[in-house]
């Protein structure tokens, strides 16, 4: 039958075969076509054969291509299948070196097809290639999904601790009267903790503070009295010296009223002219700003090493008002602190002159002061870190 026409009986079966997708002849170089895979009975001998020939296998390539990108998963896959196909050494790419057989009427015709199924190709490839990050995105999105819905973990909102919070209100009221906050080591020594303050060795008011002794000479600050010293002999000749000293201090001593550590606030004026009147004024105005506008206050005389005159300060109850309470055991009167004219041996370990200048201190223990003013009846309860207690202020 195809002897008649060779061409009548390609037409006739081999286009109902490419449409199947079947490969049916290979172009071997410029010398001419051999029958491939044994399917196509052409020798094509002439341009026209080999244009057919040549376009149906570009075709077949076309669509292996499509249908093997269809199949694809993987975005590596996609670049291998395009090397195989569009590359260098690809099976489209070959196509084109084959065209050296064709007439020079057919080749523009053949090259025209290799590049329309090119670009035809890598639109495919585009398409694809979008698909593929489209569905690992989805992928990702529905393996990764956060329930954003859920509630957070609320992190607890702390507070000062009730002892932080009265230290800073007396800063605020002694800053509040032009004083400056003054500090020191809490490691101190002998000389300043106790002879500088007008306690010498073997003095016996030395036994009115049980003390932590790392060695002879050096020991934990029993007192904020010594930050007194250290201030006078940084300042000196100047005038005036109007600190207050907070901090930690250390005594041997525990029970529902005492604890080995505490908190003093120790206060020190020195100027010409200051007199104990200086003293009481102050201390009244701190005690109305801590306690309230109608609160009094009250000296007695006591004894301290270094001061002199040495008076203790009560003030008038905050819970009766001065008729007599519990609190203040029926009197009326509550003991705040000590206080005193600084003493004139004080002042010269300290650099100054006593016959020049004068001064007054005063020192009180925080957590008293805090007790009071939160009616709190043990000092334990404020270093036990309970939050049950802590919570209330
Ligand atoms: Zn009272």
């Amino acid at each position: 039958m195809w002897l008649i026409t060779k061409l009548g009986w390609y037409r006739e079966n081999r286009l109902s075969s490419l449409s199947r997708g079947g490969s049916f002849c290979v172009l071997s170089g410029t010398s001419g076509a051999s029958v491939g895979q044994g399917t196509c009975p052409l020798v094509p001998e002439k341009d026209l054969e080999r244009v057919i020939c040549l376009k149906s296998e570009i075709l077949r390539i076309r669509e292996e291509a499509l249908r093997e990108l269809s199949e694809l998963d993987r975005p590596e896959a996609l670049q291998e299948l395009k090397v195989k196909v569009l590359g260098k050494k690809g099976s489209l790419t070959a196509m084109l070196r084959q065209m050296g057989s064709l007439s020079p009427e057919e080749r523009p015709i053949m090259g025209q097809v290799v590049n329309e199924v090119r670009s035809q190709l890598e639109q495919a490839w585009e398409k694809r290639s979008a698909e593929l990050e489209r569905i690992a995105l989805e992928q990702r999105l529905a393996t990764e999904r956060i329930d954003i819905t859920l509630p957070g973990i609320r992190v607890p909102r702390g507070h000062y601790h009730p002892l932080t919070q009265v230290i800073e209100e007396i800063e605020d009221i002694f800053l509040g009267m032009g004083f400056q906050i003054a500090e020191g080591p809490e490691i101190e020594s002998d000389y300043y903790n106790f002879e500088a303050l007008n306690l010498p060795k073997e003095h016996p008011a030395r036994e009115m503070q049980d003390s932590f002794y790392i060695t002879e000479e050096i020991l934990l600050r029993t007192q904020t009295s010594p930050v007194q010293i250290r201030t006078m002999e940084k300042l000196h000749p100047q005038l005036p010296v109007k600190i207050i000293a907070p901090g930690k201090v250390y005594r041997n001593d525990d029970d529902a009223t005492h604890s080995p550590m505490f908190h003093q606030v120790e206060g020190l004026v020195v100027d010409r002219g200051i007199r104990m009147s200086d003293l009481k004024g102050i201390l009244l105005n701190f005690s109305r700003e801590m306690f309230g506008e109608s609160r009094e206050i009250r000296l007695r005389p006591s004894f301290f090493p270094f001061t002199e005159p040495s008076a203790e300060v009560d003030v008038s109850c905050m819970l009766c008002g001065g008729s007599g309470c519990r609190l203040c055991k029926g009197t009326g009167w509550i003991e705040i602190l000590g206080s005193g004219m600084v003493h004139p041996k004080v002042l010269e370990m300290g650099g100054y002159n006593p016959q020049e200048v004068t001064g007054f201190a005063f020192g009180m223990g925080v957590e008293r002061i805090a007790m009071l003013k939160f009616g709190i009846e043990d000092m334990r309860l404020l270093f036990d870190n309970d939050l049950r207690f802590l919570q209330q202020f």
